[in-house]
């Protein structure tokens, strides 16, 4: 018999959903516990996976397209988006 902690099948790598799955999914990023979607700086009051899918979904369908999910295009897509964001986020008087 395995003498593993895992419960139900499930191992450590089921942790680590405590990191934004929606990041990389609905291209938000969190912003000192607010969700801001990177594409147009809206910010979402929940974290509500179903609200951040239904922005994503509504306006950026092709961002899907061109970008597609879990490709290394998306990914560094979205970092540069991010760095973006920080940037600005200490400006926001100013904009
Ligand atoms: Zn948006």
């Amino acid at each position: 018999m395995l003498s593993r902690h895992c419960k139900k099948g499930k191992c450590e790598d089921e942790n680590i959903t405590d990191s934004p799955v929606w990041e990389e999914e609905f291209a938000f990023t969190d912003n000192v516990g607010i969700p801001v979607c990177l594409l147009c700086h809206a910010s979402l009051n929940h974290h509500k996976t179903s609200n951040l899918k239904h922005h994503y979904e509504a306006k950026y369908k092709n961002f899907a397209t061109n970008y597609p999910h879990l490709s290394d295009f998306r990914r560094n897509k979205l970092t540069e988006l991010k760095i973006f964001i920080k940037l600005t986020a200490g400006s926001v008087e100013n904009f």
